[in-house]
């Protein structure tokens, strides 16, 4: 009779540790992108905060509310490549699932800070509360750190778009790309005290990166961030042209609506982008987008 209680105990313990285990699994899920990040030290108020002593201040109260959090924050690490090197720590980023979503559109803007286009776009993105994504270079960071302080402030995404963008410095090789993006990370720390690893190749990364780069990038910590959707504003297109691109590839390519990436630019002389924005910005809130910044867990363009 013991042994039978004994028995019989022993499989309720082992049925209770079981529902136990079953009951915490959302718990548990919800832990894994948190410890993931713990390593990247996220330090911005703008940003998903994600160290230890933080982690009840961001834990939203169900899951839903906590994989848009994850998904629409920016990302930022304390230590730059070197630094972590220097501490031994780990430089390449812990896996994630990439978010595919329903109607997600990521506005990109690449080239600025510019002290003409910049502050108006961010105005612009202000009175519509949305937030975008800024591929900076760190040649006009150094000329303008306050916009680049601002674009940090008011919660948008920062990402490495080179140091000079002149492509026959930088695609010599991909010790060359990575030396400008180094030196980048390098200024925009001086100026926010966390380096973005979000980054962008000048004129895209086909036709410049080899295989090399990419296992360079990984090794590293970066991810390199393409897009899907060419608003056409780098050639002298105005406004109407620029709008009328946009809906027209968005339009047409509804299989990307779960991740689409809006290329635009905010550097010198981009006026007639500035112009379309507020039409750009209400087309989408008119087909249902929801507005993401760019982070380790938005898919990859293509
Ligand atoms: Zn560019």
């Amino acid at each position: 009779m013991a042994k039978k209680n004994f028995l019989f105990n022993t499989i309720c313990s082992v049925c209770v540790t079981f529902f136990i285990f079953l009951a915490s699994a959302p718990l548990i899920t919800l832990a894994i992108p948190t410890t993931q990040f713990i390593q990247l030290a996220p330090i911005s108020s703008n940003s998903q905060l994600v160290e230890k002593e933080n982690l009840t201040a961001v834990l939203p109260e169900t899951n839903t509310d906590l994989s848009i959090g994850i998904n629409n924050e920016p990302e930022y690490d304390m230590f730059t490549y070197s630094e972590r090197q220097e501490r031994n720590l780990p430089t390449g980023l812990p896996a994630t699932d990439p978010y595919y979503g329903n109607k997600i559109i990521y506005l990109t803007f690449d080239d600025g800070p510019d002290p003409e286009n910049t502050p108006i776009i961010l105005d612009i993105l202000k009175e519509n509360s949305i937030k975008a994504t800024f591929f900076v270079l760190g040649t006009e960071v150094l000329k303008y750190p306050d916009i680049l302080k601002r674009i940090y402030d008011e919660g948008h995404a920062i990402g490495n778009h080179s140091y000079n963008h002149i492509y026959r410095e930088l695609y010599q090789s991909a010790n060359t790309y990575t030396e400008q993006l180094h030196h980048t990370d390098e200024i925009i720390k001086n100026v926010l005290s966390v380096r973005p690893h979000i980054s962008r190749a000048p004129g895209g990364s086909a036709g410049s990166f080899t295989k090399h780069y990419w296992d360079i990038l990984k090794t590293q910590g970066y991810i390199e961030v393409g897009w899907n959707i060419s608003s056409g504003d780098a050639s002298n297109a105005k406004a109407d042209q620029i709008l009328s691109n946009i809906i027209h590839q968005t339009k047409n390519n509804n299989f990307l609506w779960s991740h689409a990436i809006l290329l635009m630019h905010d550097g010198k002389g981009h006026t007639e982008t500035v112009k379309a924005l507020p039409h750009i910005i209400t087309f989408y809130k008119e087909q249902g987008f929801d507005f993401h910044v760019i982070n380790s867990k938005t898919p990859s363009a293509w």
